[in-house]
């Protein structure tokens, strides 16, 4: 038995207190015989059996058990399918519980395939609110229910997690008492009760490691990079004064609420997040021009090197007119003197060792997690520099308190003014014209388009389209179009090459898969094809999107499924009629969980069992009480149990 629980990973007698009930039946009343009737609903009932036999069915040859039930109202037929060890199971003459629901046939009114246990004894399966367990084919929810009856005593004695005085001012029911009416309620709201109070633990295990990730951070000093804001605020106005356009009020906003931040000896831990095309770049730039007025060296980390290459390529000529030197530093690429004002890299800034010079600003863009550990290898001369994180993904309330409970927030609502909303149609294999014509207007007009595909290669395995094939596909369909490919297993100079030969206009359509998705900037581009389109979540979808639309220039998206179920059109048709990526990813989250927003590694520590993560509310009060938890005792010493359920680890060690 226990290899079979062990394989539901059920492992100790607390895996299995914390197994929970999927829903629950209310079986506490009990019917006579008399009051049964053929109505679809589910009875509970005593009753004696008073005979019992086995026979073949003479139709589909089914083994069906029959037999006679009795009460002081009356009696009725009851039949079993494929059970023939009842015969010897069930004793005539004795008493038994018995819930199912009941038919009509020629013979009269018969109880059909009841769940029965003896009414000998208090009954595990009958008589009260019945939990309901997610069964396996080894583990079957009634041996479930005998388990944890066995286990009533442990469940009553069961440890308080969480202090006496959490418990007291946020009103929570006891641990103990939680964990027995989830197993065992007197009432289907005593049930829900108790899922309110275990669904609390699971976001205060994960506020936990959020609010001390947040107290770790608030405890390094470092120095201030700013000394004289006003100055600093001047020499801002002067750099804006050299852009070809004006900030956006949520620029200037975001921009403001960073150089305050600079001015702290508390490292700065802010996530700026603003929809693709808002522009989180330039305010990003002008932070690091201001550490480098002040002589500190900011570094830019991206998570992919075409990414790192774009951001070099564009932002290089421009630190330049104001006397600031710039790096690139990835696996592939090393650009300029390692100790420039601004290096510019991937993931290789840690890995390598760059060797800093007086590291003060850190800016992390589209990633979604930098851990401590990350943070700790960027310590320059001991001092924790200033963060900056940037994400696209509009995250809806709930996961900015969970995910990114830690950093303080910047939000750039909205797009440039001269932005016109991209027009989005679905198309299918027959409707794909549309498509092809569009792009071929819009090449003819000088602009360029992306195709997108969920594969580098054709699969056997997965139907669905790759862009070796659409390459060679889009040379047929637009046989004078000068076409590029871009796909993750190319080499490095390779994809440097074609990325900028598409930044130059020297490619009319670039075929694609999804290392286009993040941050990838040809405002040129203004047509886009996404091929395969039911492989993406709906806030992937609108982040490729945003590859279009980056100028004045009207652009155009189409995705086209290869399959076309309802749902699949049905989701599709949605991302087509809004363009609020925040509406988007709350349709994600509600529809695929938070894998959907940030992949699964991501999001891993939030998988909860009873916890809605959409529920803001709960996930406000956890984080309090989470605040006070830390205040009692900030390394959780006294509280072991609340201790091993944050895993540190978790939180500290996610990236991208
Ligand atoms: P994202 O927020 O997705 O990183 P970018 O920073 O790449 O967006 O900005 C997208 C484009 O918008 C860039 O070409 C940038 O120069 C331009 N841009 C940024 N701010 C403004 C503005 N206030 N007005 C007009 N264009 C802007
Ligand atoms: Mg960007």
């Amino acid at each position: 038995m226990a290899v079979r629980l062990a394989k539901m990973s059920l492992l100790t007698v607390a895996d299995l207190i914390y197994y929970f009930p999927r829903t629950w039946e209310d079986r506490s009343k009990f019917s006579t015989i008399s009051e049964l009737s053929p109505n679809g609903q589910k009875y509970t009932l005593k009753a004696r059996l008073i005979d019992i036999s086995t026979f073949r069915s003479p139709k589909r040859g089914m083994m069906l058990t029959q037999g006679t039930l009795e009460d002081a109202t009356g009696s009725i037929a009851v039949i079993w399918f494929n059970q023939p060890y009842l015969k010897t199971s069930l004793k005539v003459g004795q008493e038994y519980f018995l819930t199912g629901r009941v038919e009509r046939n020629q013979k009269g009114l018969s109880l059909i395939a009841p769940e029965i246990e003896s009414a000998e004894g208090t009954p595990t399966h009958s008589g009260r609110i019945i939990p309901i367990y997610p069964e396996s084919s080894d583990v079957s929810t009634k041996m479930l229910r005998r388990y944890l009856a066995n286990l009533i005593g442990v469940i009553r004695d069961f440890p308080e997690i969480v202090p006496e005085q959490v418990l007291d001012k946020y009103d929570l029911m006891p641990l103990a008492s939680a964990l027995e009416s989830i197993h065992f309620p007197n009432t289907i709201e005593e049930a829900m009760a108790s899922k309110d109070r275990l669904a609390f633990d699971e976001f205060l295990a994960t506020q936990l490691a959020v609010q001390s990730m947040k107290r770790f951070i608030a405890t390094a000093i470092t120095t201030p990079i700013i000394q004289n804001l006003d100055t600093e605020v001047e020499a801002v106005k002067h750099i804006l004064e050299s852009l070809p356009f004006t900030l956006t009020p949520h620029q200037k906003k975001a921009l403001w609420e960073i150089l305050q931040d600079l001015t702290e000896s508390r490292p700065m831990n802010r996530l700026l997040e603003g929809d693709v095309g808002s522009g989180k770049t330039i305010v990003a730039a002008i932070t690091m021009m201001i550490a480098a007025r002040q002589g500190f060296q900011s570094a830019l980390m991206v998570p992919t090197e075409v990414l790192a290459l774009q951001h070099y390529y564009n932002l290089e000529p421009f630190f330049k007119k104001f006397d600031i030197s710039t790096s690139l530093h990835t696996n592939a690429y090393k650009l300029g003197y390692p100790q420039s004002d601004i290096v510019i890299g991937t993931h290789a800034l840690i890995q390598e060792g760059v060797e800093f010079k007086n590291l003060g600003l850190v800016v992390v863009d589209e990633q979604h997690r930098f851990g401590v550990r990350q943070r700790e290898a960027l310590k320059s001369k001991g001092n924790t520099p200033h963060f900056l994180s940037m994400t696209a993904t509009p995250i809806p309330r709930s996961l900015t308190l969970t995910v990114f409970g830690d950093l303080d927030l910047s939000v750039i609502a909205g797009k440039p003014e001269d932005r016109k909303p991209i027009f989005t149609q679905v198309v299918t294999d027959t409707t794909k014209h549309f498509a092809y014509t569009k792009i071929s207007e819009e090449i003819e007009l000088g602009h360029q388009a992306y195709v997108v595909t969920p594969l580098i290669s054709d699969s056997f395995r997965l139907q669905t389209k790759s862009a070796e094939t659409e390459f060679k596909n889009m040379q047929v369909v637009f046989p004078t179009a000068r076409i590029g490919l871009l796909h993750g297993r190319m080499k490095s100079t390779d994809k440097a090459r074609t990325m900028e030969e598409f930044k130059n206009g020297e490619l009319d359509i670039l075929v694609a898969t999804t290392v286009i998705e993040v941050g990838v900037n040809v405002p040129n581009a203004t047509v886009m094809l996404i091929e395969g389109a039911e492989r993406y979540g709906l806030a992937q979808l609108h982040q490729l999107r945003g590859r279009v639309g980056r100028a004045a220039d009207q652009s155009y998206c189409f995705v086209c499924p290869v399959t076309q179920d309802p749902e699949t059109m049905e989701r599709l048709e949605a991302f087509s009629k809004t363009l609020d990526g925040f509406k988007l990813a709350e349709m994600d989250l509600k529809l695929r969980g938070p894998g959907s927003l940030f992949g699964n590694v991501q999001s891993g520590f939030l998988q909860y069992k009873l916890a809605d993560f959409t529920d803001t509310k709960k996930i406000k009060m956890a984080a309090d009480a989470a605040i006070d938890i830390l205040n009692l005792d900030p390394t959780l010493k006294s509280f072991p149990v609340l201790k091993e359920r944050v895993n540190l680890e978790d939180i500290t060690t996610h990236t991208e």
